[in-house]
């Protein structure tokens, strides 16, 4: 038996360790996961713990060419995890009629009026299961993985460091340091400061890493987007924008809440919803994609510093709340209008949002929401809210040609962004095992 370490317990292990298993290659090893978060409760794996939409699409959710077959079923896996879909006598899949699901632009009228306008509509299936049926999804899949007896869980032991030595791999977290024939890293977006020290150490690892996405998220009553919400549940549009920045919508939360995202050292917004417990407002991110040239070569660095100043503006670890008249003026938000944030008041100090975000960034904003305002009235209301900053990191793209025994997948691979691809990501890695 091969020792096979993986590092983080989410999506793209998720992937790996079910093609692993269904091509019976895991007896092969013996395996020790390790994960950061002190239990499954936790852990840090953010859309298979908040709000859990799955995605099958060739548009969106990262930059590898994940065919559909593959995307349709790590999606099924999960569907049957939450209990939402089962199979029947005759082995055909029944999805259940009370997951929220649906079809991005498969209405044409609505589809021809976002591009009408200048709109890029991204097209997708998505599926939705609720930040409350999630825990036991992926209880169901631990407890799956858990009876096996190759397979050991190290929760509360976060990787430090990674040694490659000829064949073998030393792994070291602040509890034990151990020897691997292979390790798979899976740290997510938030592992970034492992896959920095792995990089640093292995810089021909790295093929790119130019961009960061900054913006804002907005928060609107629910009867301004209730055709939207009901046509699709999730908007996602791109448009090229006065300044030449490219900004689209990403994440919509029907009957959603605001939420931060906290990283090491800094706090960003995020939202997400439930699939019982609904609220009467909207939310979604406007981000604006950033790509930088030559010398300059530190994105996730540049977006980590103005989430940081957004959170010393907001006087610690809290976000700025901005209504929109005052964010297109430059001025500070004193009092809120009809919208109630559903943001804890603890998490947010009403401020002005253009004093953490660069000029070009705020123009192009308020460009896009000025013309989504053309397709979608009510988006721009004086006293609609917008939260920031939101941040939306690209990893370093990974070339995991360049050491045979160690791979790294999923998010903090750069390749991928979603639930989907993530999953599918490692779906694909464990043929190679
Ligand atoms: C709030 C939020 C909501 C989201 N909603 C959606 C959504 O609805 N749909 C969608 O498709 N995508 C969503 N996403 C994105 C999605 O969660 C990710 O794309 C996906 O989970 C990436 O999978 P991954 O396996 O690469 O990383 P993750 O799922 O993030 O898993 C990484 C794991 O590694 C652990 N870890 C990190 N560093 C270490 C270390 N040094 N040692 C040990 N363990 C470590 C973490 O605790 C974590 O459990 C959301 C993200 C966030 C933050």
């Amino acid at each position: 038996m091969e020792n096979l370490a993986i590092i983080g317990f989410g999506a793209a292990t998720i992937g790996f360790l079910k093609r692993l298993i269904e091509e019976g290659k895991d007896k092969k090893y013996n395996i020790d996961i390790y994960e950061k978060g002190e239990d499954l409760e936790n852990a840090g794996f953010g859309g298979l713990k908040y709000d859990g939409k799955l995605f099958i699409s060739k548009e969106m959710g990262g930059d590898l060419d994940i065919p559909i077959a593959t995307q349709k079923k790590v999606v099924e896996f999960y569907l049957q995890k939450s209990g939402f879909a089962k199979f029947d006598s005759k082995n055909k899949l029944i999805i259940s009629n009370e997951l929220e699901k649906g079809n991005s632009f498969e209405n044409k009228e609505l589809y021809k009026k976002f591009y009408h306008f200048g709109f890029d509509p991204v097209r997708s299936h998505f599926f939705h299961l609720g930040t409350d049926i999630l825990i036991d999804t992926i209880k169901a899949i631990y407890e799956d993985l858990s009876n096996l007896k190759n397979i050991n869980f190290k929760f509360g032991e976060e990787v430090k460091q990674i040694v490659v030595n000829n064949k073998k791999i030393t792994v070291l977290s602040g509890k034990s340091e151990q020897i691997y024939d292979k390790v798979v890293v899976a740290v997510g977006r938030r592992g970034h400061k492992l896959v920095s020290e792995i990089v640093n150490n292995h810089p021909n690892l790295v093929l790119s890493n130019d961009k960061v996405d900054l913006g804002i998220r907005l928060e609107l009553p629910n009867h301004v987007v209730d055709y939207l919400n009901k046509e699709m549940y999730e908007f996602k549009v791109r448009l090229k924008t006065k300044t030449g920045y490219i900004v689209r919508t990403f994440c919509n939360n029907p009957g959603g809440e605001v939420t931060l995202e906290k990283y090491d050292d800094f706090y960003t917004v995020n939202g997400h919803a439930n699939t019982n417990k609904k609220t009467s407002n909207t939310n979604f991110a406007v981000l604006v994609t950033h790509s930088f040239t030559q010398p300059f070569n530190d994105p996730i660095g540049y977006g980590s510093y103005i989430a940081k100043l957004s959170n010393i503006l907001a006087g610690g670890n809290k976000v700025i709340l901005q209504c929109y008249e005052d964010f297109i003026i430059s001025k500070r938000t004193k009092k809120l209008g009809r919208v109630e944030p559903t943001l804890d008041a603890n998490n947010y100090i009403l401020g002005d949002l253009n004093l953490a975000l660069p000029r070009r960034t705020t123009e192009s904003i308020i460009d896009f929401l000025e013309r989504l305002e053309n397709v979608v009235p009510g988006v721009t209301y004086p006293d609609n809210l917008l939260y920031g900053t939101e941040v939306k990191f690209y990893a370093n793209k990974i070339d995991n040609k360049v050491l045979p025994n160690l791979k790294i997948i999923g998010d903090c691979s750069g390749w991928t962004r979603s639930i989907t691809y993530a999953t599918s990501h490692g779906y694909l890695t464990a043929k190679e095992f």
